[in-house]
């Protein structure tokens, strides 16, 4: 069965108070709430992880994810963060791929492929996120262009590292715009990802992997994209900075 996962990217908002604040107050609103095989994680920003974990009393079934690292063991790459890093403050999750970190940052499909290995190499869970921009969309060009994005940055991981990979299809004209994916745009999508992924690693691993969704998900729409048979979740912006919201996408997806 796959694990059902809602995922917080806080991306760079909230100082260190106000991370281990909502992280706890997150961890309180959940305490009374079933959440049977679903996983909840929040990315807080690079200098709040260590904080945020080991806050004595958080919720245990709270999982903290960084929000990238680079893919060297370590070096003269002057503000950046290592996997090793990352594991040593006791972090399990990585984001990596996010559409803001390709656009913004140049990150390529090739050094995303040695992302995923330094990660998996360095005992973390890899998010990986991918999806077309408007005018591929808009072009008809979306399944090559996811196609291309897994082909480039995971076809070289053996089978084993699926059980550490989890996927995040985000098309990037639905993240931080308010605009959805029909939960039939998403269904469409993610039915697909896993014929690729089947194709090239067979079906025991397609119909294993989760694969979250992301873009503009929120209370209103969740319970609807969540409820699409290859939607194991949702990777989320915006809502998962207020403490209602987060808590109503853990329990949309039970
Ligand atoms: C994201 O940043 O991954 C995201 C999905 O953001 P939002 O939910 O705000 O669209």
């Amino acid at each position: 069965m796959r694990t059902k996962i809602v995922a917080g990217n806080w991306k760079m908002n909230l100082d260190v108070d106000a991370s281990k604040q909502l992280a706890m107050d997150i961890s309180v609103a959940i305490q009374n709430l079933e959440t049977n095989n679903t996983r909840i994680i929040i990315a807080p920003t690079a200098t709040n992880l260590y904080p945020v974990f080991h806050q004595p009393s958080m919720d245990s079934r709270v999982e903290i994810a960084a929000q990238n690292m680079h893919q060297a063991k370590n070096g003269a790459f002057t503000g950046e963060i290592s996997a090793e890093m990352i594991h040593s403050v006791g972090i399990t999750n990585v984001i990596l791929g996010h559409s803001e970190r390709r656009t913004y940052f140049n990150e390529t499909d090739a050094a995303l492929a040695e992302k995923v290995s330094t990660a998996l190499q360095n005992n973390l869970d890899a998010i990986f996120c991918f999806g077309e921009v408007l005018e591929e969309r808009q072009s008809n060009n979306h399944f090559k262009v996811v196609e291309s994005q897994l082909q480039n940055a995971l076809f070289h991981l053996n089978d084993s590292d699926w059980r550490n990979i989890v996927l995040a299809y985000e098309p990037v004209w639905a993240i931080g715009t308010g605009e959805t994916a029909s939960p039939e745009q998403a269904q469409e999508m993610h039915a697909f990802i896993r014929t690729v992924i089947a194709k090239k690693f067979g079906n025991t691993i397609a119909q294993n992997v989760s694969i979250l969704y992301g873009g503009s998900v929120k209370p209103s729409n969740a319970k609807e994209i969540f409820s699409q048979p290859d939607v194991d979740g949702g990777l989320i912006g915006g809502a998962a900075l207020n403490t209602a919201d987060f808590v109503a996408l853990i329990v949309a997806i039970q």
